[in-house]
């Protein structure tokens, strides 16, 4: 017998980034807005790069997204059983902060945001901070702009106030009813030093919330086959940082007036595009949209979505190969494949094999394939699997032979897990 561990309930994990959603205000329009006037008063000279290109575009922006509309999309993504993560900027653009509320606009709109943050969004995404501002780095002891950019300076943070931001950024999302899973760097952020960024971000994580075993999403790659680095582990005391990898551009939109393109995506034909490249070889997908252009320009990025995933339920009509799932739960499904110890026995008779786990990482859909076994019973701790016929329904507590093949599921624990295997 020869044990191995799977992909989550042997399918492929497909998981939604946004970024730049935050309550009320459509963020990328006050980033354009504080650009171009820090760009005018600092590099006069220096040519637009980017989404200051799009300043003339700010009339047709709106600088608020409405509730009612995170709601919809919300439920829609929830009907659709799409995971995955959302912003929520602790600070957005220094207009608002969401512990506090947004002075120049209706409390009842921000009531409401939080309200479908609380009860739609977290349901299915990780809720994270995109630090704090997203546009100008703040004083922690003023709350006041510098003149230093969060995704531009910041790239290349001050190492002995990292932390204290991160911190900052996350007991805001905290006192607002918050507690975060992870962060998000906004643009670049922190990646010249990634891994003194990675061991701030967990730092930060356990300061604030506790959390031993947090995720960031900084790298978006969109050639190489994507993987998930675990930094920082403390394999004896369940101590881990989980770096998400996104494996595609953002191509429903961004500001509402960037590349939209399915296609790239997946073709219609389901035969190309960066989601089939990356399913094919069983990596995480992990796609990443900014939230304004699922509503600006006649909600152009929704309308990518909606075909991208018409496609992608086509490629996996009956959800044999595919599992979506937040970024947290990837993050700690590759902890436990990784900072497991695995033993294999044979050390009572009667029994095909044992199979002896030790962990400080709990994940769910824990799937392990074992070889040169075909089983016809399976226990986990003394509990039966049950067993089933196709992988359609193969799920957490069961198990499915196939071949000389068996795969075994069931929701990984802190401690010691032994799988007795039966022929
Ligand atoms: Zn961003």
């Amino acid at each position: 017998m020869k044990v191995a561990v799977s992909n989550p309930l042997r399918r492929t994990p497909l998981s939604l980034i946004i970024d730049d959603s935050c309550p009320v205000i459509n963020k990328a329009y006050y980033w354009i807005q504080q650009r171009h006037v820090w760009r005018v008063k600092h590099q006069p000279d220096k040519p637009p790069m980017g989404w200051e290109k799009h300043y003339d575009k700010l009339p047709l922006m709106p600088n608020t997204i409405p509730a009612a509309f995170a709601q919809a999309w919300g439920e829609w993504c929830g009907e659709q059983g799409i995971r995955g993560k959302y912003s929520l900027i602790p600070y957005p653009a220094g207009i608002g902060r969401v512990d506090r509320g947004f002075p120049d606009f209706p409390q009842r709109e921000f009531d409401e945001w939080l309200r479908v943050y609380r009860e739609v969004i977290w349901k299915n995404f990780d809720l994270t901070p995109e630090m704090m501002t997203h546009t100008h780095v703040v004083d922690l002891k003023t709350w006041q702009f510098t003149e230093e950019w969060e995704q531009v300076e910041w790239a290349d943070p001050p190492l002995e106030l990292l932390t204290d931001y991160i911190a900052a950024a996350m007991q805001l999302l905290k006192d607002a009813g918050f507690p975060c899973e992870g962060v998000t760097s906004p643009g670049g952020f922190g990646g010249k030093k990634e891994e003194a960024y990675a061991q701030a971000v967990l730092d930060a994580s356990l300061r604030v919330n506790n959390n031993p075993r947090p995720f960031y999403f900084l790298r978006l790659d969109t050639k190489n086959p994507p993987r998930v680095p675990i930094r920082h582990a403390q394999k004896d005391k369940g101590i881990a940082i989980a770096s998400i990898v996104s494996c595609a551009g953002d191509w429903f939109g961004a500001t509402g007036y960037d590349t939209a393109d399915p296609d790239l995506f997946i073709t219609k034909d389901l035969q190309g595009g960066r989601c089939v490249e990356v399913l094919k070889v069983g990596l995480p997908c992990v796609l990443t949209g900014h939230w304004p252009c699922f509503y600006v320009n006649d909600q152009i990025g929704f309308k990518v979505l909606k075909e991208v995933k018409r496609r992608l339920d086509a490629y996996d009509p009956d959800g044999t190969k595919t599992l979506w799932m937040k970024n947290s739960e990837i993050g700690h499904y590759w902890m436990a494949r990784e900072l497991s110890d695995i033993k294999l026995g044979n050390w009572e008779t009667g029994k095909l094999g044992e199979v002896k786990i030790a962990t400080q990482f709990p994940t769910s859909n824990f799937t392990l394939s074992l070889d040169d076994c075909a089983a016809k019973r399976v226990q986990v701790n003394g509990n039966d699997l049950r067993q089933v016929q196709s992988q359609r329904d193969f799920r957490s507590g069961t198990f499915l032979v196939e071949g000389k093949t068996t795969f075994v599921a069931f929701d990984l624990k802190v401690g010691e897990t032994g799988i007795a295997v039966h022929g």
